[in-house]
């Protein structure tokens, strides 16, 4: 099954050189020129990927990635690439506190665009990769898996075979970041994840949480730094 791509952008000549570059590389491709009809799109079709500008004519594409990412819907987690003609706007994306995963300045190449698509695509979908390549019956993916057992139920996590016991948000935290192994969350991500009022805390708050987990996990075996921070972005897990 094709990659479907949906792009939200007013203008038509952007719009249409992208349309035709991405079908020249196999991808399924839906445009649209406003919020609103990128949402009812959103519900109905499977959408895997967000080409977003930042200005459209009827909402700010950074508040529309904010709504998609603090929402329940399936689509909270895709990709975005923010279009965005203003550099100013590029300090916001890059610290990616409105949860987008890359940006491109226009005026930019086709070209440039459906390579950064491919790039996030299989930075996102790496684990199930390895998976793929690996031909042996016991491979790595299992067994990386089985070094974390998320008992939700219990609020406990089973790290390499011991159990420790979890807060409310260090569970929630963990979930999150598990779901997507190697996936960077900034600390607004995590917080709307996690957080039912999101605005009413602090980031630094998962900050506080993740010190704990890692020393939680830490006291099972001190060899291991599984928890990654990575400057400026937020923070990943990691199985390996
Ligand atoms: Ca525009």
């Amino acid at each position: 099954m094709k990659t479907h791509v949906l792009i939200v952008e007013d203008e038509a000549a952007i719009a249409d050189t992208l349309i035709y570059v991405l079908e020249t590389e196999g991808f399924q491709v839906t445009w649209k020129s406003l919020v609103k009809e990128a949402e009812i799109i959103l519900a109905q079709e499977k959408i895997d990927f967000i080409i977003l500008d930042v200005g459209l004519p009827d909402q700010n594409g950074f508040e529309f990635c904010k709504k998609i990412r603090s929402g329940k819907q399936d689509y909270a987690d895709l990709p975005i690439l923010f279009l965005t003609a203003r550099k100013e706007e590029v300090d916001r994306i890059i610290g990616l506190e409105i949860g987008g995963d890359d940006y491109v300045v226009k005026p930019f190449s086709p070209r440039e665009i459906s390579a950064r698509v491919k790039t996030i695509l299989k930075r996102i979908h790496q684990p199930e990769k390895t998976q793929v390549t690996h031909t042996a019956p016991a491979n790595g993916q299992s067994q990386q898996q089985d070094k974390f057992q998320l008992e939700e139920d219990k609020a406990r996590l089973v790290y390499c075979g011991q159990a420790i016991s979890l807060t409310r948000y260090e569970l929630k935290i963990l979930a999150s970041l598990l779901a997507y192994p190697e996936r960077i969350f900034s600390r607004s991500q995590l917080m709307d994840k996690v957080w039912d009022e999101p605005e009413s805390s602090f980031e630094r708050a998962v900050d506080t949480h993740i010190k704990s987990l890692r020393a939680k996990l830490r006291e099972v075996n001190n060899q291991d730094d599984p928890i990654k921070t990575h400057r400026g972005l937020g923070y990943s897990i990691s199985l390996k």
